[in-house]
């Protein structure tokens, strides 16, 4: 399978870990019920057919990226950029300082 990463370009999926649904992505509010919660972390549908899943590009540009795919002829229909690498170089800035 060949994952197309919107910032390497088309890689071998050996590339890029699996990380699941992703509904991972989308986070309830801190406040949320316990069913939002419980729904978050523990329901998952399991279709035939069109998914949304997270892979990060592990052996590339340590991107996360949102795949689009058909899980009945592995077909890949899409990929975007979940988090973009200019926020990541701004939470690392953050990190590191010291106030
Ligand atoms: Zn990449």
């Amino acid at each position: 399978m060949r994952i197309t990463c919107p910032l390497c370009g088309e890689r071998d999926r050996r590339e890029f870990y699996y990380y699941g649904d992703a509904v991972y992505a989308d986070r309830p509010a801190a406040d949320a019920a316990p069913e939002a919660w419980d729904d978050y972390l523990h329901l998952r549908d399991n279709p035939a057919g069109e998914t949304r899943d997270l892979w990060y590009h592990e052996m590339g540009c340590a991107a996360w990226i949102e795949v689009t795919r058909n899980t009945v002829t592995h077909e890949i229909l899409a990929t975007r950029l979940v988090a973009g690498r200019e926020g990541k170089k701004a939470a690392a800035k953050g990190r590191g300082k010291k106030a």
